[in-house]
């Protein structure tokens, strides 16, 4: 079902910056990239390749910030992994090493003032939805948040009702247009990372002007992760997932053996993560993250909306309940009713070793 609705930001008058309807005809994006191991990573890309859609000659500039080589080496990959880039723009500080969204945002801030974009983008994970809405407050804007697709410089789509309905966005306020995208909507294509003889440039922020009080709200602590050689959830190809019929820790292991099995990323339903099995990073949903791999198999997951909203873009769906009336079974393209407890442990005897 598809609900069609124009929601009208009202337009103030803001000295600082041009209406978006009259600078339409020169778009600019800035994208808030992020870079891990000396490389952008894959959903930055996305956001890149969405940022395509906002119209033609659409001048694409992503922005990454931290500090050594490994910045170093992300710029050079950004230059030259996509043809849309035309500029690569580097914050060289400490203060972004940690992704901490209060400096981040102020750094948005400061690259905007400068250049005048027309449109922000960034990726709707925890990252861009920790920056965006601060972002969005230093400059006096309201964000469009989820985008699953662009059909202009201020025609936008984004779910409403956890994924139920589809709500058609007018922007009309000033700009800058600031927009979180959904990267499993914008696939990132597949180019080599020396496609292009000709890098784009890559030029550095000058953080003289950068506020020093921005970086006193928070502060990093520390980082504390699972260490894991499986894939990253938000891009796997494959994925696993457990819900709350596991019934244990101990249990939920036999979907982290078959993860491994299928070189899959495991995932978990909320209440296999309320109920203290996996860690909340790998919760799949409204909530949680959004995810559209090739393949996802669901094991004791009812499907509660709330879940469904997380993975339905999903290729292929494989759902092992042993209630025939689950409604998983309403949107997943493979059903077996039986008992996961007899399911897993045939499927990993049969499995080949990874
Ligand atoms: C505001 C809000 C946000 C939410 N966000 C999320 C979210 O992001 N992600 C999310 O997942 N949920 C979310 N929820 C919770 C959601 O509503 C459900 O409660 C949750 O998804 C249920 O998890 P489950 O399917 O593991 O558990 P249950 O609903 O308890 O389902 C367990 C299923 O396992 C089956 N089963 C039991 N034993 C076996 C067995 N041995 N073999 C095979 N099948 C078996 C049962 O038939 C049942 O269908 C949210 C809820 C709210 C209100």
């Amino acid at each position: 079902m598809a609900i069609v609705r124009a929601l009208r930001v009202p337009l103030r008058l803001r000295p600082r910056f041009s209406s978006l309807s009259s600078i339409a005809g020169s778009i600019s994006t800035l994208v808030i990239g992020e870079h891990e191991g000396g490389a952008v990573k894959a959903p930055t890309l996305s956001a890149v390749e969405a940022a395509k859609y906002l119209g033609e000659g659409n001048s694409v500039s992503v922005l990454l910030a931290g500090t050594g080589s490994s910045l170093q080496d992300a710029a050079e990959h950004a230059a030259s992994c996509h043809p849309s880039i035309s500029q690569v723009i580097v914050a060289d500080s400490d203060h972004f090493v940690h992704h901490l969204a209060e400096p981040w945002a102020r750094l948005v801030q400061l690259v905007q003032q400068r250049e005048g974009y027309s449109h922000i983008v960034t990726v709707s994970n925890s990252f861009g939805k920790n920056v965006l809405p601060r972002a969005a407050a230093l400059l006096d804007v309201s964000p469009i948040t989820d985008v699953v697709s662009i059909s202009g410089p201020n025609q936008f789509v984004r779910p409403i009702y956890a994924g139920n309905a589809l709500s058609t966005v007018r922007y009309t306020g000033n700009s800058p247009c600031l927009l979180s995208v959904r990267s499993t909507s914008f696939p990132e294509p597949t180019v080599a990372a020396d496609f292009r003889a000709e890098k784009a440039p890559i030029s550095q922020v000058d953080l003289s002007a950068f506020d020093e009080d921005s970086i006193r709200k928070s502060r990093y602590v520390k980082l504390t992760s699972q260490e894991t050689e499986r894939p990253d959830l938000g891009n796997a190809k494959v994925v696993v997932t457990g819900g709350r019929a596991l019934k244990s820790a101990e249990n939920f292991k036999m979907i982290e053996k078959l993860a491994e099995k299928l070189g899959a990323a495991v995932g978990a339903t909320r209440a296999a993560v309320d109920a203290g099995f996996v860690p909340n990073d790998l919760q799949v949903g409204q909530t949680g993250k959004i995810v559209a791999p090739e393949l996802y198999l669901a094991f004791g997951v009812s499907g509660a909306i709330q879940h469904v909203a997380g993975m339905r873009d999903s290729k292929v769906i494989v759902a092992v309940n042993k209630d025939s009336d689950a409604p998983i079974f309403k949107v997943a393209d493979y059903g077996l009713v039986g008992d996961l407890f007899e399911v897993i442990p045939e499927l990993l005897e049969k499995l080949p070793e990874k």
